[in-house]
């Protein structure tokens, strides 16, 4: 809220913070990596911080890996992390339908890669579509028909580096023709770090299509909805007043941390604090930086 004040971060208020907090919430493109690249002084950070006793949690929108496939990121860059603490928007996908009591017997479109079939299988869910879908013909012939699957009950939609109109269509037709069938998405973010140097179309955009053709909207599971951080805490037992968000963007972390009652930390090494969602925010709000 407006009342919060902004507080640069020095050696005092930074020792107050981390005082005041028993577990640390680290976003991870843009915090704990670019890209590819880790960010320098982060493994000594994290190193520090679990010395202190403090708990570490990382919460990513980026759907694309699993856990299990971000524990492997970590260790590729020297992190010891383990699956626990990772909370990515796929796994959120998952659990959602799973808390959710998702019945068994019917399917989930998967719109997004594979982070996401990864993570509905682990979890016992039947999944169709993926990255590899679509790459049939579509012939627009005026006595084409598109069939689709009627016992899809779900439509994940997250970053899709191989959208096309054919997974467009998929999606549309479950969630407009299948009673009942839910759409998620696992994040919106506007873009994303594809690659180390450059910004590159995030979910937000996959999830655009599908809002356009179907004049629906999503549930979202990823940052800033508080899912996973009620997730987080009915597993870990950590009151969010004890917690600390660490982000680089308003719009999704800090925003995140906020909306759970977290403190929150806005970090500059990310790039993309420029966009005009956090500009506007970022008039109204003040965070700890
Ligand atoms: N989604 C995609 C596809 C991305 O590439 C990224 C960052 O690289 C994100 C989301 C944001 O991830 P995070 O929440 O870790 O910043
Ligand atoms: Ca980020």
């Amino acid at each position: 809220s407006s009342s919060q004040t902004l507080k640069p971060l020095t050696p005092h208020t930074a020792r107050s913070l981390v005082d005041s907090v028993d577990a640390f919430l680290f976003d991870c493109d843009g915090v704990i990596w670019k890209g590819d690249k880790l960010i320098e002084r982060v493994p000594e950070a994290l190193r520090t911080l679990r010395s202190m006793g403090k708990k570490l949690f990382f919460v990513t929108n980026n759907s694309t890996k699993s856990r299990k496939q971000y524990t492997k990121k970590f260790s590729t860059l020297g992190l010891e992390v383990s699956e626990e603490e990772v909370f990515s928007s796929s796994f959120a996908a998952a659990m959602f339908l799973k808390l959710n009591k998702f019945p068994r017997e019917k399917k989930v479109y998967v719109f997004g890669e594979e982070g996401i079939m990864e993570e509905l299988k682990l979890a016992g869910f039947e999944c169709l579509g993926g990255p590899e879908d679509g790459k049939k013909n579509i012939t627009l012939k005026s006595n084409y028909h598109f069939d689709h699957d009627k016992n899809v009950g779900a439509v994940i939609v997250g970053l899709d580096h191989h959208i096309n109109y054919y997974k467009i269509q998929y999606a549309t037709l479950c969630i407009r023709e299948n009673p009942g069938c839910l759409f998620i998405a696992t994040n919106r973010d506007a873009t994303g770090n594809l690659t180390d140097l450059q910004e590159w179309p995030g979910a937000g955009c996959m999830v655009a299509t599908v809002c356009a053709s179907t004049e629906k909207e999503p549930i979202v599971v990823g940052k800033p909805s508080t899912f996973m951080m009620d997730f987080l805490q009915e597993r870990f037992q950590i009151e969010t007043s004890r917690m600390c968000m660490v982000g680089d963007r308003l719009d999704t972390d800090i925003l995140f941390g906020q909306n759970a009652g977290c403190k929150t930390l806005l970090v500059l090494s990310g790039s993309r604090s420029n966009t005009p969602t956090n500009r506007r925010l970022g008039d109204k709000n003040s965070f700890v930086i």
